[in-house]
Formats: structure tokens, sequence, C-alpha cells
């Protein structure tokens, strides 16, 4: 069979991508092994991570409200009305999209995809074998997560966060090896349902790429929901003992040996870029596995464009999805680009940290000179009234220019608030623009452009003496 445009992969990116070309006219096949569409993010990633998590905050938040005089008896969780819940958000989503394809009249093809030539794939399909050939193809494999050989000891309490993802139960104890993005997530939503939570990280940080004072509150609220949190600590040995797994540690304080119900190894992710007989094309695929790209996202096969985690980081749906439409616009036969200002992060733990843009560290990387203008939440009424004093909204402004460059945030629902940070960096606005847009009060919004004044001295709540500020 003969396809015009076959989209390899139905994530996030590949589905968009099929959508916007069958949108603009394009006779379109979209291939997935998986039965459903979604990829990781909707089945076993973004979505149901943060459908766990807001049971989580749920949890917490019935906790804390006691500092107000107000108890709950302690919640009894259903773990399977729980899975259950979880499975219908994720089926909701999936059949969405089914429904969608079938509307705008995407062929689904189910199976196991390889490239056999340039043009053409093969794919194993549950009746046999399919040979496509086309015109183009988008390349949307995805990712898949980083396995340490010497922790493959075929037990199941050992765990990757797809099986962490399915609860199967709520382990007394859980040992979390990776303190990334994963680790710190499926971490919080395991200790708020009961579990004893030890996190060990490899380097001297949780959440390397994120700023120190981001991070800060967050560890400070994960060291109380946490057993243990162990820095520049390896695990050099695992081992099933029947009623658990025996992990065994080299830390600064020399070497160790515990015992917990399961395990949770979360060290990265890497692309999905052997085994598709991607050596029968032209495309280039670099030391680290990822597929290389252009600003048009195209590969080095002028028939193959690629787009999301196969072609590099961040690995995060937002940025597949946008890559994706680029991908087909060029397609099109239009002028674009994936040349954006900031590709917004969000780490959905309690508090969230998000960031857009500039972070504190790259800029002292690049040797870039920056103001940086903090607005401490203990300032915001409404995070008195929330409870939630614990954020910090921060601006990294070009002096000269007064350009916001950068946007960091950490307290309650960050990852909503980064969106204006965002479109400030893309818009170009200065730190004039975020002060003089009014926000409305009481709101967490409001300590964008609060940040903003207190950049000019002027924030009404926090007082900095003139000799600080005389200059701007
Ligand atoms: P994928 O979503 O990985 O999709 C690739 C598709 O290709 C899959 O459906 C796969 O079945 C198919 N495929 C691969 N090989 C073949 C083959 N040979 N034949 C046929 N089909 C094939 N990102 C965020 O932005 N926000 C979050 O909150 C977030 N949370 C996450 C939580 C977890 C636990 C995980 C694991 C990831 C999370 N991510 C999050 C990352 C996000 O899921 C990915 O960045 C995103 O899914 C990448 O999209 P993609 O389209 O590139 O690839
Ligand atoms: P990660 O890169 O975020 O974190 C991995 C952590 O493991 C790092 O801190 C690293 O130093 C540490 N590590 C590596 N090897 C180790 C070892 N042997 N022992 C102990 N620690 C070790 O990776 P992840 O948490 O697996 O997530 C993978 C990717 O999925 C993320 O980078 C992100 O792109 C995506 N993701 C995004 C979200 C979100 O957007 N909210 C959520 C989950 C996943």
């Amino acid at each position: 069979m003969h396809v015009p445009l076959v989209v390899f992969g139905g994530g996030p990116g590949g589905y968009a991508a099929a959508f916007l070309a069958a949108d603009l006219g394009m006779d379109v096949a979209l291939v997935d092994r998986d039965e459903r569409l979604g990829g990781t993010c909707l089945l076993r990633g973004c979505i149901p991570s943060k459908a766990l998590l807001h049971v989580g905050r749920v949890l917490a938040e019935a906790r804390e409200l006691e500092d107000w005089g107000v108890h709950f008896p302690k919640p009894a969780v259903q773990l399977d009305a729980l899975r259950a819940r979880k499975e219908k958000v994720i089926s909701t989503l999936t059949g969405g999209l089914a429904a969608l394809a079938r509307r705008r009249n995407v062929r689904i093809i189910q199976g196991e995809a390889r490239f056999t030539g340039s043009g053409a794939l093969e794919v194993k399909t549950a009746a046999g074998s399919e040979h496509l050939t086309y015109d183009h193809c988008i390349l949307a494999s995805g990712s898949r997560p980083t396995r340490i050989p010497a922790f493959e000891i075929g037990s199941a309490r050992v765990m990757d966060s797809t099986g962490a993802l399915k609860l199967e139960d709520v382990p007394a104890s859980l040992l979390v090896v990776g303190g990334g993005y994963i680790g710190l997530e499926m971490g919080t939503i395991y200790a708020e349902l009961g579990s004893q939570v030890s996190v060990v990280e490899l380097t001297d940080a949780l959440l390397p790429g994120a700023d120190r004072d981001l991070v800060k509150p967050l560890q400070q609220r994960l060291e109380k929901i946490f057993t243990a949190i162990q820095m520049q600590t390896k695990v050099v040995k695992l081992q099933d003992v029947g009623a658990g797994v025996s992990a065994e540690f080299a830390g600064p304080e020399g070497s160790f040996t515990k015992e917990f119900s399961r395990v949770l190894v979360a060290v990265g992710r890497r692309p999905n870029s052997d085994g598709l007989g991607l050596e029968n094309t032209d495309v280039v695929v670099n030391s680290q596995g990822f597929v290389e790209v252009d600003d048009r996202q195209r590969t080095a096969d002028p028939r193959i464009l690629a787009i999301g985690d196969v072609c590099g980081e961040p690995m995060l749906a937002h940025r597949a999805s946008h890559q994706g439409k680029v991908a087909v616009e060029v397609l099109h036969g239009e002028p674009a680009v994936f040349a954006p200002r900031c590709i917004p992060a969000v780490v959905f733990t309690d508090p969230e940290i998000a960031w857009a843009g500039l972070t504190e560290h790259e800029a002292a990387v690049a040797g870039r000179q920056v103001e940086i203008s903090r607005y401490p939440w203990a300032a915001s009424g409404r995070a008195h009234a929330l409870g939630r004093t614990d954020g910090l909204t921060k601006l990294l402004v070009d002096p000269e220019t007064e350009q916001v460059l950068g946007v960091g945030i950490v307290g309650s629902g960050a990852g909503e608030l980064i969106a204006e940070g965002a479109l400030a960096i893309e818009m170009g606005c200065t730190a004039r623009d975020l002060m003089e847009t009014i926000h409305p009060h009481p709101t967490l919004g409001e300590t964008l452009a609060f940040s903003a004044e207190n950049f000019y001295g002027l924030a009404t709540e926090i007082y900095r003496p003139r000799a600080e500020t005389a200059a701007r």
C-alpha cells in the first residue's frame, strides 16, 4: 500500500502531527504497536501520574486542614477503585483520540513497524505483515526507561515507571533510584498513599537540571514525607530476598545494605531509535541514540522527519506535539521552524516546580549577565489564604534591555502559573510589561507582576532601600 504521509508512533508528537496533517488535507496513516493511541504520555506517563498525584495532593490537603481546626478521619484508600478511576481517565482520553482519528480519516495501523528502506516500512500486524511505501514519514517513536543491567534481577518487586503506575499495591517501603522528575513524582504518590519512601540520587542534588532556590522548598517538604533522601549515593546491587529486595548502597558514609518491599528505578529515558531499521535509511543517529534533525525537523534522509523524544531533550510531551506541528507545516510547504525561545518544564510534585527560558545555572555557565528578582510567597495574601507560603517566583531579566529571559516558580500550582512566564518570554516582554499588566487579586498569578515590581524596587509588600534601586 502507498500512503503519501506515514506517522510512525501515536504519542503526543505523532497524533498531533497526524491530526494536523489531516486537517490540512493530507492523506495520512498512523502506525503504532499499541492498541490504543496516546503513547507514553497518555498510557503510561503524564496523564496517569498526574491523576494519582491529584489524589496524593488531596490527601495532603486534608491532613493539613488540621492546622485550620478541621479534622478528617484517617482516609481509607480502595486501591481497586483508585486504579479503575485512573484507567477511566486514560480510556476516556484514548477513546477520544480514536474518535478524532476516525472523524479525520486518519488510517490507524496497529503493529510493530520497521524501515526496510528510505521510503518503505514493514508493519507486523496481528494478521501478518503489511508493507507500506510513502512519500514522507514523520518518525515519532518516543523513548523508554533507561535500564541498568545490574538491576535486571528478574524480580517483580523491581519496577520502572510503567510498573509503578500500575499501583499493584502500596508497599510498606519503596526505594526510588533516581531523584529526577519520575522519582520525585512517583515517590510523592506512594508516600501520600502510605509507603515509606527512600530516594537515592547519584549526584549531589535532587532535580539536577533545576535551580537550587526552586528545589529547596520542595526538598524541605519531601524530607517530611519521605523516610530518607540520600545524595551522592549509588545502589551497587539489588537482590530479591523473597519478602523484599535487599539493596546495597555506596555513599559518602561508606557502604550499607537495606531491605525494601519494592524498588522503582527512574534514572532517565532513552530514545527508541534502535531496532527500527534506521540503518536501511539515510537517517543519522548520534552517540546518545537521538535522531539528528535540523530546525525544520528534517533528518539526513529527505523522506523522513523526526519529532519528540526520539530526537532529543527535553523529553516533554508539549515539545513533541509542537515539533509534530512544525514537521507537518514544513511538509505542507510553510516556512515553519522549531525555534522556541523557551520550552516550559514542570515537575508536578508538591510544591510544584516550573521554569521557562534561561535558568540561573544556564546563565552562570554561559557567563551571561542577568538580574534576578525574587518574590517570596510569604508576601502574597493568596499564598497565606491557602496556607502555602512555601513558594517563590523569580524573574531573570536582562539588565540592559529589561527583557524577561527566564521565569522560575516553586509553589502550589506553579505548573499552571508558568504559562504566563512562557508567553512573556516568547513575546519578548520586559519586566515593565509584566508589572503594568493588571493581575487579578488575590491570586498566585500576581506574584509574577510583583516580582517584576520588585525588579524596579517597587513591590508594595516588599521594602527595598532606595539606594539599591536608585539607578533604575
Ligand atoms: P511517545 O509518547 O513515547 O510515543 C511513541 C509511540 O511510538 C508509542 O506509542 C510507541 O508504542 C510507538 N512506537 C515506538 N516504536 C514503535 C515501533 N517499532 N512500531 C510501532 N510503534 C512504535 N512529559 C510532560 O510534558 N509532562 C509530564 O507531566 C510528563 N510526565 C511523564 C511521566 C512519566 C511517568 C513518563 C514516563 C513520562 C512523562 N513525560 C511527561 C514525558 C512524555 O511522556 C514524553 O515526553 C512524550 O510522551 C513523548 O512523546 P512522543 O510522541 O515523542 O513519544
Ligand atoms: P531524569 O533525568 O529526570 O532523572 C533521573 C535522575 O536519576 C537524575 O537525577 C540522575 O542524576 C539520577 N541517576 C542516574 N543514574 C543513577 C543511578 N545509577 N543511581 C541513582 N541516581 C541516578 O529522568 P526520569 O526521572 O527517569 O524521567 C525521564 C524523563 O521523562 C525526564 O527527564 C522528563 O523528560 C520526562 N518526564 C517528565 C515529567 C514532567 O514533565 N513532569 C515527569 C516524568 C518524566
